[in-house]
């Protein structure tokens, strides 16, 4: 392709909503074999929802939520989103009506009043969030994040966590002074787009993959619905990139598809690495391509894109 065809090309993509981080980028997109997806925020909206809070101590349930939301408020995690604005209707529905009153009047941050202090938070990526509240450990994360910490999971918790898995849903247990207290289910729909998507790349003869730190039930059970066939679930941040590097063997040209901070070592692993346009500015600076509408019908569009522009030549 000449200079001109690639600077045309790369123009078409930005009218697009495609943006191309330079003509190496655009050649490389045509050979693409296997696409990886991240799961949460990539192949699902990343509008994570709590379906269900299931307190397993003698815990009031209101005291239960603020808890969860004092941890995680200061996560930027989907997950914690999701829980916070759980706990906060919660809160909302459940407090008489004029402290309701009193706090709509406020500022905005006023309706979180209600949250408790934390100290020595910590995100632990593919894990949860650690901090203390009023001198005890609070852990809100996966299994990992529990037995990394010596916390039991007894038996009924373990079938609980087990079913919401199943059903396509991340479970999200909870631990407060050593005791694991209670299980939160979060459901994240897949982007309309997604089953379309996958149906569309293994038409054109490329493989798709879904990668995630997400447990395997719920990892499987997500696949299924959207038509993906192989899965790497449970890897941790750092693991993502290992996966892209094993696809890369024998000169496969792979391409990782994310939004998020722990995807940006995979996406510049990458031979292409893209970015949701929605997702962190970390993620969008380790890319090769922002696909700024958010969409995977994009993916496509970039594929195309490259195999139109250099066909010609191959
Ligand atoms: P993904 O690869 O699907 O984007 P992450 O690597 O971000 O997922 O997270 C993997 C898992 O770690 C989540 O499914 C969840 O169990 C746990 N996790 C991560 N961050 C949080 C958080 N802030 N609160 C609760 N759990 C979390
Ligand atoms: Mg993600």
């Amino acid at each position: 392709a000449t200079p001109t065809a690639v600077m045309v090309a790369t123009g078409v993509g930005a009218n697009n909503g495609v943006l191309i981080k330079g003509g190496d980028a655009l050649e490389m997109a045509q050979k693409i074999k296997y696409v990886i997806f991240d799961k949460t925020g990539t192949l699902t909206q990343g509008k994570a929802t709590v379906t269900t809070a299931k307190v397993f101590s003698g815990m009031d349930r209101g005291e239960f939520l603020t808890l969860i939301a004092s941890a995680e408020a200061s996560s930027e995690h989907p997950l914690a989103k999701a829980i916070v604005e759980y706990a906060r209707h919660f809160h909302f529905f459940d407090e008489p009506s004029s402290t309701k009153d009193a706090q709509n009047h406020g500022q905005q941050s006023k309706s979180f009043g209600w949250l408790l202090d934390v100290s020595d938070f910590s995100a632990l990526p593919g894990q949860g969030v650690q901090c203390f509240i009023g001198g005890k450990k609070m852990l809100v994360g996966n299994r990992k994040l529990m037995t990394e910490n010596q916390i039991t999971i007894p038996n009924h918790v373990e079938t609980f966590v087990v079913e919401l898995e199943e059903s396509a849903k991340t479970g999200i247990l909870v631990a407060y002074d050593n005791e694991l207290i209670g299980v939160l289910g979060v459901a994240d729909p897949l982007k309309r787009e997604a089953a379309v998507v996958i149906e569309g790349l293994m038409k054109m003869g490329v493989n798709p993959v879904m990668v995630t730190g997400d447990n395997r039930r719920t990892a499987w059970a997500v696949a299924k619905e959207v038509g993906i066939t192989d899965v790497r679930a449970e890897v941790m941040p750092a693991g993502k990139a290992d996966v892209v590097r094993s696809f890369q063997k024998g000169g496969n040209v792979v391409a990782m598809v994310g939004d998020g901070i722990n995807d940006s070592p995979a996406l510049a692993a990458a031979d292409v690495g893209m970015a949701i346009g929605a997702g962190t500015d970390i993620a969008i600076e380790a890319a090769d391509y922002v696909l700024m509408r958010s969409s995977l019908e994009d993916v496509i569009t970039a594929i195309d894109l490259s195999r139109k522009t250099f066909s010609r030549i191959r």
